[in-house]
């Protein structure tokens, strides 16, 4: 095993920007995807991410960095040297589990495994492994290379020798961790989604308007952005069904999407990404 070698499991929004991250950072990446196209494209946004970050004088050599990460289908490539792997697959626990199960057979037990899951618990992906005690919760934000938080989540059996391991390796990238206990919607989503769902229920109430509500906490408070306007970018229909869950799971009120939320989403004014959410995006 090479020290300063990891894999990541899924080359989509989220894994093929960890592998960015970590190459950046001078570590040789094993970039698996099960499917070629979606492979090809994580590999074709990482080149043009580091082009554009050299020529804006972010990156030294671009074509240097590119050349540490290695795409591959193969698990037997992505396995062979890595101390870490992280997987970024699709928020579906079968398929979670499915891939630990796998990379828990596939490598020594002293390797660490992460997920970057954004709301699954971290102790029943950890229970598809022989050795649940090397898996962690390593919850990257959308896009890594630009934020700088890494929230890290310990399973029931996760042991202090994983969390140091993700702890250093946090550091080597960059990123400022925190240590979360596996609870439902962690540290950040809990507090984010209340604060989204509650301001979501102001606008329905009357009590200011969108901008009001985000300037209010923009100005007052230091937030760098108001909720309702994070939650245009993260997408309602995500949001909506984070606070769904939290709602069941922690049986609390302020986590209930209110009816102006669930409206938006079945109008299909999910946020930016569709032009239309609590702003209009479709200039953008
Ligand atoms: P995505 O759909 O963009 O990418 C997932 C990739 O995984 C796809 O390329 C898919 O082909 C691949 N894949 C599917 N099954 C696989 C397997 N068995 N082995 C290898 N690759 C496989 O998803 P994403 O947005 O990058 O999200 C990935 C994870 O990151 C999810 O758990 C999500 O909750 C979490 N997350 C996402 C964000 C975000 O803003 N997108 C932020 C934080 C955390």
């Amino acid at each position: 095993m090479v020290e300063r070698a990891i894999g990541v499991v899924g080359a989509g929004t989220m894994g093929s920007n960890i592998a960015q991250l970590a190459a950046q950072y001078g570590f040789d990446v094993s970039l698996r995807d099960v499917d070629e196209d979606q492979l090809q494209r994580g590999l074709d946004r990482i080149e043009s991410d580091l082009r554009e970050a050299e020529a804006g004088g972010h990156v030294e050599d671009a074509a240097g960095t590119f050349a540490r990460v290695t795409g591959t289908t193969d698990l037997g490539k992505l396995t062979a040297e890595s101390t870490l792997i992280i997987e970024a697959v699709p928020e579906r626990m079968d398929l979670k589990k499915s891939v630990f199960e796998e990379l828990d057979a596939a490598t020594d037990p002293d390797v660490v495994l992460g997920t970057n899951t954004s709301s699954l618990p971290i102790t029943e992906i950890a229970s598809a492994a022989e050795h649940p005690e090397r898996v962690i919760g390593m919850h990257f934000f959308n896009p890594p290379v630009k934020m700088k938080l890494l929230e890290l989540v310990t399973g029931h059996h996760t042991s202090e020798a994983t969390v140091d391991r993700a702890e250093v390796f946090a550091e080597d990238v960059g990123r400022e961790s925190i240590l979360v206990d596996d609870f439902p919607g962690f540290a950040t989503s809990r507090l984010g989604v209340a604060l989204g769902m509650e301001a979501a229920r102001m606008v329905q109430e009357g009590v200011a308007s969108a901008e009001d509500i985000d300037r209010g906490m923009e100005l007052g408070y230091n937030h760098p952005m108001g909720p309702l306007k994070l939650g245009d970018y993260n997408g309602w229909d995500v949001r909506l069904e984070i606070g769904q869950a939290l709602a069941d799971e922690l049986g609390r009120d302020v986590f209930h999407p209110p009816q102006i939320v669930r409206k938006m989403v079945r109008a299909g004014d999910l946020g930016q990404k569709t032009g239309q959410g609590f702003y209009d995006w479709s200039d953008e």
